[in-house]
């Protein structure tokens, strides 16, 4: 496994050079290294638009004018599931010592995107798709994270092999995980267009409040 050194560095904003924080991130990175397990699960399902704001996959519902939006005309979506594992969960922490937990809490997410991003380019690679987008339960209101529970009773269980689980609030534990429903697209959708979580440090592209209105309405 790799970490992107470069992308550690750069999401902890270390500016002008700040040796003592550069030390701390790459010795958390080699220790990351030698633990971290990253791992992901998919699976192949048939959607069906019920109407504008409600659409079955595999015989469950979910509800979202986005989704149903999206899904008009993809009888065939990945809904999948990723993790930066439990393991960097598990080193002791130094009470007390917040610059290392936010250190850690950056490897950690540095190494949920780098999971993501490999797992939609096997989706994509695997089921020729030329292009995929998708939709995260808990990005905005018209997809909340209620939208978990549907998703995860897709899996049936499955996602205990990756060591994930659904809290009652509907979170993700380990906490850097990721949930979603990818689907192919070639329109250059993306779901960071519908959302106005200002400060998301995984954010791809602006709030376009026209693109809002076509897949979702007036705000
Ligand atoms: S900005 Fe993008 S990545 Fe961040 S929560 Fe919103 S949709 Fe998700």
């Amino acid at each position: 496994m790799k970490i992107d050194t470069a992308a550690v560095i750069k999401r902890m904003q270390i500016r002008n050079g700040n040796p003592r924080m550069e030390k701390m991130a790459l010795e958390l990175i080699d220790i990351a290294l030698g633990v971290a397990r990253p791992k992901a699960i998919y699976r192949i399902s048939q959607a069906k638009v019920i109407d504008r704001g409600t659409v079955d996959i595999d015989g469950i519902q979910f509800t979202s004018r986005a989704l149903s939006k999206c899904l008009k005309d993809q009888p065939t979506v990945y809904p999948l599931l990723a993790t930066a594992g439990q393991e960097l969960d598990e080193l002791p922490t130094v009470k007390g010592d917040l610059m290392r937990q936010f250190t850690l809490d950056t490897i950690k997410m540095v190494i949920l995107f780098s999971a993501s991003e490999y797992l939609t380019n096997y989706i994509k690679e695997k089921h020729s798709l030329n292009g995929a987008a998708a939709l995260n339960p808990g990005e905005f209101d018209d997809f909340p994270l209620s939208q978990q529970k549907p998703l995860f009773a897709l899996f049936g269980g499955a996602e205990k092999q990756i060591g994930v689980a659904l809290t009652s609030g509907g979170a993700l534990k380990p906490t850097k995980s990721r949930s979603g429903i990818l689907f192919p697209n070639e329109t250059g959708f993306m779901s960071c267009k519908l959302c106005t979580m200002l400060k998301c440090p995984g954010r791809r592209a602006a709030y376009n409040p026209e693109v809002f209105k076509e897949y979702i309405g007036t705000p």
